[in-house]
């Protein structure tokens, strides 16, 4: 449910013209005075908004890449991807809270989104760069009604969802190192990492979380730390423009939810796959990978529909690679 601040947000800026006090309060069903006191707040956090007597209030502006859990939420138009929000300045990481959340009951779809993450982190526990202000760290919490062997798929899922919503709103060719990393020009611009809650005892899940991050609006390589400097990047550094992040994590959620859904009804890669196989990078060229059992190479041929990585090795067995442990390189490089 969205607050009356977002709903009075999302009312100005759909609207062209002014919008009346009046009409605010019928269209929420609050008085004049909760209006007004909103609109305040709104012009105190930043946002340019006249009022004209008569003709009731216009959003001439919003602050530059203004980021909260109202300005969210007034963007979004999803079923159930973040209808219910939770938005932090600062917190360790999202993945825990989501499962916190998910723990205390919360529905299919609670995302929890952070400006800045001090604990941040990655597959097999590593973690992830997250610096304030520039970046889009969040996660949604899943319900699915599917057995565990299935989840691995939900992070090829978000992956695809996460590239197209980043090619929609930037431009850029966004590419997806299999399975769960989305690159632009070779270097990693997003991570995400999915987590698995089962019953006890039980071959069901209790909940799955799936955590994003995404290198939004780093203005140079030099944000990040020396450590993987030569294989980060943001889509500011590659596109030239800085993005508003409301707006791309407004795309990430409706794709999300529409590609989720397509997924539900076989509970396979098979209706997605194609759209996955177009931005697959390093697709048909030679790729390392590196499991702890022991490294091979080989040329990538795509996913199945079970979403395994099809790696074909120099005596022309095919072998599949299950998402998990395993890390994928391409033979001269990150990609
Ligand atoms: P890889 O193939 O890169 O090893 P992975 O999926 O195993 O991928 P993840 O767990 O997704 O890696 O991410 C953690 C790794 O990503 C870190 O060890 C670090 O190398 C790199 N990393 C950490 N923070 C960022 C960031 N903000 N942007 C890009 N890369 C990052």
């Amino acid at each position: 449910m969205k607050t009356d601040r977002a709903d009075i947000l999302a009312c100005l800026r759909e609207s062209e013209d002014y919008v009346s006090g009046q009409q605010l309060c019928d269209r929420l069903g609050v008085s004049r005075t909760a209006v007004w006191k909103v609109i305040n707040q709104l012009k105190e956090e930043g946002y340019l908004i006249e009022s004209a007597s008569r003709r009731g209030y216009r959003l001439v502006e919003s602050p530059a890449d203004v980021y909260s859990e109202s300005e969210i939420a007034s963007r979004l138009h999803t079923k159930w991807a973040g209808k219910k929000l939770h938005f932090f300045e600062v917190t360790g990481s999202t993945n825990p809270d989501a499962k916190r959340f998910a723990e205390e009951g919360a529905l299919h779809g609670t995302t929890v989104v952070a400006d800045r993450q001090t604990a941040g982190r990655g597959r097999r526990g590593r973690s992830w760069e997250s610096s304030a202000g520039t970046s889009i760290y969040f996660t949604i919490v899943l319900r699915p009604k599917f057995s565990p062997d299935k989840a691995s798929m939900v992070t090829l899922v978000m992956a695809l969802a996460v590239a197209e919503a980043i090619s929609e709103v930037t431009g850029l060719d966004t590419g997806i190192k299999w399975p769960n990393d989305i690159v632009v020009n070779g270097k990693k611009v997003v991570g995400i990492l999915t987590e698995l809650s089962t019953m006890p005892e039980m071959n069901e899940i209790q909940f799955l979380v799936a955590g994003v991050g995404v290198n939004v609006n780093q203005n140079s390589a030099e944000e990040f730390s020396e450590e993987i400097r030569k294989t980060a990047t943001s889509l500011r550094i590659e596109s030239g423009k800085s993005v508003f992040r409301a707006a791309l994590l407004e795309r990430i959620l409706s794709r999300f939810e529409e590609d989720y859904e397509i997924f539900e009804q076989t509970l396979d890669m098979s209706v997605l796959r194609e759209r996955y196989e177009a931005r697959l990078a390093g697709r048909d060229a030679g790729v390392q990978v590196l499991d702890p059992s022991g490294a091979y190479a080989g040329v990538s041929r795509g996913i199945t529909d079970t979403g395994e990585l099809v790696v074909e090795k120099e005596n022309g067995e095919r072998v599949l690679v299950y998402a998990g442990e395993v890390s994928v390189r391409g033979l001269y490089g990150y990609v």
